[in-house]
């Protein structure tokens, strides 16, 4: 990077550190990942603090020092607010912000998930219910970016293309009835997913459809938790994410909607 530069970024965190200083993690549609030093300033009108609030969408001058980048100036393209005043919308925000934030390195550029993450930030403030849809969308194609898409189309142990009856976290894709049954009672229970004909085309239609196909779309709340379960286990153990913070109060709150609204729905199998 040479002298300073114009970036648009999602603000992922931001924490104090000595002397006034902050620290702002920013999602940059040219850099990736950094993380970026600028000086509280406490007194006076508006201060930048508010400007690099998590959620925001901003456009920002950075200068690259030796080891780390200074925030010279920033201002809003989207504050994305919505998302402030809604518990269910802040809550899903959230899980998806720690979660670009974790599965991401620094420094390596990601401009598709940048791109991919505020879609999904201006989709959520947009929306008004079936939030779980969106997430889904988003997480099946963060998979995608990271370079970690499942195999469904035929069996990822043989390859035959019929039977295709279980999903393998572990193996990355289905795996026929016979290739399951070859597998030893303890590999059977890791991870193994019974999973129909329904729910295999409703993955495969998520990943092979950009995200904005899903501003309309609500999966039925029983079919999107079953998927979000095989999801965050391929999450898990694909991208060697152990449990995010925002995962316990997320559940939480699914859980509630689910025992007033829907009865079972985040039931386990
Ligand atoms: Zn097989």
């Amino acid at each position: 990077m040479a002298g300073n530069v114009m970036v648009e970024a999602v603000v992922l965190r931001q924490f104090s550190i000595a002397n006034g200083r902050k620290m702002v993690v920013l999602l940059t549609d040219r850099y990736g990942k950094i993380s970026t030093g600028m000086w509280e300033r406490t007194k006076g009108k508006k201060t930048r603090t508010e400007v690099t609030a998590p959620f925001s969408h901003i456009r920002a001058r950075i200068i690259a020092r030796r080891n780390s980048y200074d925030l010279l100036h920033a201002e809003i393209v989207r504050t994305h607010y919505e998302l402030g005043e809604d518990v269910e919308k802040y809550l899903y925000a959230s899980y998806a912000l720690e979660l670009t934030d974790r599965v991401v390195s620094e420094n390596v550029p990601v401009p598709e998930i940048f791109r991919l993450l505020s879609e999904f930030l201006d989709m959520l403030c947009a929306r008004s219910g079936k939030y779980l849809t969106l997430l889904i969308a988003y997480e099946i194609h963060l998979l995608d970016q990271m370079g970690v898409r499942a195999e469904l189309s035929h069996c990822v142990s043989c390859g035959r293309p019929d039977e295709l009856q279980w999903f393998s976290v572990p193996d990355g894709g289905l795996l026929c009835r016979a290739c399951r049954k070859k597998l030893s009672e303890k590999q059977q229970e890791r991870l193994i997913y019974r999973v129909d004909f329904g729910i295999i085309r409703t993955i495969e239609y998520f990943m092979n459809h950009n995200l904005k196909t899903f501003r309309n779309a609500a999966l039925k709340e029983q079919t999107a938790g079953k998927i979000q379960e095989v999801v965050r286990q391929y999450l898990a153990y694909h991208l060697d994410i152990r449990k995010l913070k925002s995962e316990g109060f997320l559940e939480e709150e699914q859980k509630n909607a689910g025992r007033s609204e829907h009865g079972d729905y985040i039931r386990k199998n």
